[in-house]
């Protein structure tokens, strides 16, 4: 008996010891990548007040901006995609394609009132480039090479019912790239490319957020970042910060049920409209991380939230965020969340930790998260299982013929269905970096090697080309021109 209880006493000591010396170990080492990576970034501070009553979010943007180039700057641009919602003519949900699922009581006016802007504290002008209203240019003089400066810009958005990635559906409010953003400086001049109504046309750099959101009392927030909230009278204020993340997605709701689950370190919360939906999220997204960690290298922030919304995609991805679709989570699409999750998840890597050029060259994320797909697959359920989606998501699209003039590494504008985007880019993408892998066996470390190497920073095709040249110890060039350039 006394060397029982003696026996039991050292185990318990020494589980406690391990307990605190792994758990302690991977909290304090979760976020941390993004924690360092913040340092010196631009920063942005929105204060955000939202009125369900008359669908509108009003916006104060302060940013706190470095010219991080070696040109002199003449203005600053800034992404509006929120303005394209205002015309049928320009929103990207009323393509043929989207505009029933997207519209069901048909088109709804949404958009972006500017009530001004101002740089260091004088008023300046602005105009828009173009008749979408998505491209904000602010005339500031001149920014030299390394020098800050502070915009300021008050503008009130209209929120369309429309089911898409911005826009009012069944009493979700789905704000995906809907606040203004800087647009990225690439050789001399702002990038204002199109909303172009398939893929995901958007582009950013790393910055540091601090965002404060009022709502009326009893709306939950899923957004990016963490968060703390305080209620008083009849509003609840949220407060969220993200260090080193492209951009500030978020979606609101008073319908949702939430559930949260711990995992190495990491706060994972879903909202979904059954407390049963938002706890199986939960345990997928959880999955999906470990995955992702254990193949691509740590998950780099300490938050992860995924929140199901109405739209006709699967799903989309922001920094420390997933908006999945409502479809996802009803009877017998217990598969489909997983692997929407699984794609969605990767993005945390392919997108959000190294960013690319989506709108020219959309495979360089899109293909490594089906990629992840596949591979996830291939662990958890084993080689049948791989085999049985590889036929369906990858090898039919091969069989699939080309639409004219187009290849998986064709820019997203070359598009215009969302049936021959996802055979093209997403099936026949994918078959690229399957046959590498085939080669080599080293497609998962090259990946994470990218990871290593372009953490926090916008990665060129070439630089994702090298990478997995240099990782599988292979001449891969050809091999990915075949696949990805080459009509046939
Ligand atoms: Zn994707």
């Amino acid at each position: 008996m006394k060397y029982l209880l003696f026996l039991t006493a050292l185990l318990m000591a020494v589980a406690v010891i391990v307990f605190f010396f792994f758990h302690g170990k991977g909290s304090k080492e979760t976020g941390l990548r993004a924690a360092k990576a913040a340092d010196g970034l631009d920063h942005y501070m929105y204060e955000l007040v939202f009125r369900p009553e008359s669908d509108e979010l009003a916006v104060t943007l302060t940013l706190q901006y470095t010219n991080r180039t070696q040109d002199t700057q003449s203005d600053i641009v800034l992404r509006t995609w929120a303005g394209a919602y205002q015309q049928y003519e320009t929103s990207p949900a009323s393509i043929d394609e989207l505009f029933d699922s997207c519209y069901p009581e048909g088109f709804s006016e949404g958009g972006i009132s500017i009530e001004g802007v101002w740089w260091n504290d004088t008023i300046v002008s602005y105009s828009f480039d173009d008749e979408a209203s998505t491209v904000l240019r602010v005339p500031v003089g001149a920014i030299a090479a390394d020098e800050s400066g502070r915009l300021r810009l008050r503008c009130r958005i209209q929120v369309p019912h429309c089911a898409h990635r911005f826009g009012e559906s069944n009493g979700i409010y789905q704000f995906g790239n809907a606040l203004p953003v800087l647009s990225v400086w690439q050789d001399g001049v702002w990038h204002t490319d199109e909303y172009w109504p398939i893929g995901d046309p958007f582009m950013s750099e790393c910055a540091n957020y601090d965002v404060t959101l009022s709502v009326p009392k009893g709306w939950m927030c899923a957004a990016t970042g963490s968060s703390t909230s305080k209620s008083s009278g009849d509003r609840t204020l949220f407060s969220f910060h993200a260090d080193a993340v492209r951009e500030f997605g978020f979606a609101l709701s008073d319908k949702w049920q939430k559930a949260e689950k711990k995992a190495d370190g990491i706060t994972v919360s879903a909202y979904a409209l059954s407390k049963d939906g938002a706890k199986k999220a939960a345990e997928y997204a959880v999955k999906a991380l470990r995955y992702c960690a254990s193949h691509y290298g740590d998950y780099p922030y300490s938050t992860f939230t995924v929140c199901s919304i109405g739209f006709p995609f699967g799903g989309m991805e922001y920094p420390q965020l997933v908006m999945v679709s409502n479809s996802c989570f009803e009877k017998n699409s217990s598969d489909t969340l997983e692997l929407t999750l699984v794609h969605e998840t990767a993005h945390q890597w392919f997108y959000a930790l190294v960013g690319s050029d989506s709108f020219n060259q959309p495979w360089q994320d899109e293909t490594l998260c089906e990629y992840t797909v596949l591979g996830y697959v291939k662990e958890r359920y084993g080689t049948d299982s791989f085999q049985a989606l590889r036929a369906t998501r990858v090898d039919a699209a091969m069989q699939d013929p080309l639409p004219l003039a187009v290849t998986p590494g064709s820019p997203i504008s070359y598009y215009s269905s969302y049936t021959a985007y996802s055979s093209v880019v997403y099936g026949r993408g994918t078959a690229f970096l399957l046959d590498a892998d085939e080669m080599t066996g080293k497609v998962d470390a090259a990946l994470k090697a990218y990871c290593d190497r372009y953490a926090f920073r916008i990665a060129s095709r070439d630089d994702l080309l090298t990478t997995l040249c240099d990782s599988c110890e292979a001449d891969l060039y050809p091999l990915a021109v075949d696949y990805l350039d080459t009509l046939m």
